[in-house]
């Protein structure tokens, strides 16, 4: 078990309140507001951490770069994916292009 699962097993252990205590450590470390990639309408929907909440509900859809990979938070949970925004997250993205059934 890699970083990222482990990471998400553990927050899945937690409560409800621990859960959003840990994501939120990781929301505040998100630098999606320094991507040409963001936008104003993602901003108002207070819209961050795409690598975990998944991709942006109707506010991002063109790809002007990522700086995902320029984020403490690739380091920190070992994340292989980007572009989270668009295309889902770390998650969804392993499943779609790893778990082959
Ligand atoms: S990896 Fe990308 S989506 Fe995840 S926290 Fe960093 S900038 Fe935000
Ligand atoms: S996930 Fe990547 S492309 Fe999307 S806003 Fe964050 S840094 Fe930019």
């Amino acid at each position: 078990m890699d970083v990222f699962e482990q990471w998400l097993n553990l927050s899945w252990e937690k409560n409800a309140k621990e859960r959003k205590l840990l994501t939120n450590e990781k929301r505040a470390a998100c630098i999606c507001m320094a991507c040409p990639s963001y936008n104003l309408r993602a901003r108002e929907n207070n819209e961050l951490l795409y690598c975990i909440a998944g991709k942006s509900l109707l506010c991002i859809s063109k790809d002007m770069g990522c700086t995902c990979r320029n984020c403490p938070v690739t380091t920190d949970l070992g994340l292989r994916y980007h572009d989270f925004c668009i295309n889902g997250g770390e998650a969804a993205q392993r499943y779609e292009h790893e778990i082959h059934i």
